[in-house]
């Protein structure tokens, strides 16, 4: 980088180092021309998308928001904190390689289903039953037993009877 003192173009790292538990690199800098030192950080930039709603608005993404619509429909679950927390950090990743700037808040219900499919079947359909909106309950009750079936251990894994929601 440019030399901050006479914008010289030539610098030279004379030391780095990670700093921050390793999540920067703090980069000790002297100007060829000049002779001046200066420091530079290195960190990863980790934005994440903002979501894009059904109504076309944006908003910055959420994992609070997140995190708390996971937990209600985990409520009284056996799924563990740290289960919960390796899914969100999984989810954050997975939109940040996206390496979109903004995605549709859609797409992001769409992860937290999957999410909650791995976690607890009960989770997945408290959520699904409010995210996707059951058209009725007779395809509710469908989605119910389908994963009853799966959990049973019945032949068939369920995938099988593909009632894909119109
Ligand atoms: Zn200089």
């Amino acid at each position: 980088m440019y030399c901050p003192f006479c914008a010289a173009q030539d610098t030279k790292v004379i030391d780095s180092r990670l700093v921050a538990d390793g999540g920067q690199v703090r980069r000790r800098r002297e100007c060829l021309s000049c002779t001046e030192r200066f420091t530079t950080f290195e960190t990863a930039e980790l934005v994440m998308p903002r979501l894009i709603k059904s109504d076309g608005t944006r908003e910055p993404f959420d994992e609070n928001k997140l995190r708390a619509g996971m937990l209600r429909a985990l409520e009284k679950r056996p799924v563990s904190m740290e289960d919960l927390e390796a899914a969100i950090s999984r989810l954050c990743h997975r939109l940040r390689a996206t390496g979109e700037r903004e995605v549709p808040a859609r797409q992001v219900g769409g992860f937290v289903m999957e999410a909650l499919q791995q976690l607890d079947d009960v989770a997945y359909v408290r959520f699904a039953s409010v995210y996707r909106s059951f058209q009725d309950i007779s395809e509710f009750a469908a989605e119910v037993d389908r994963l009853r079936g799966r959990a049973s251990g019945e032949p068939g894994d369920g995938k099988d009877d593909d009632k894909t929601a119109s």
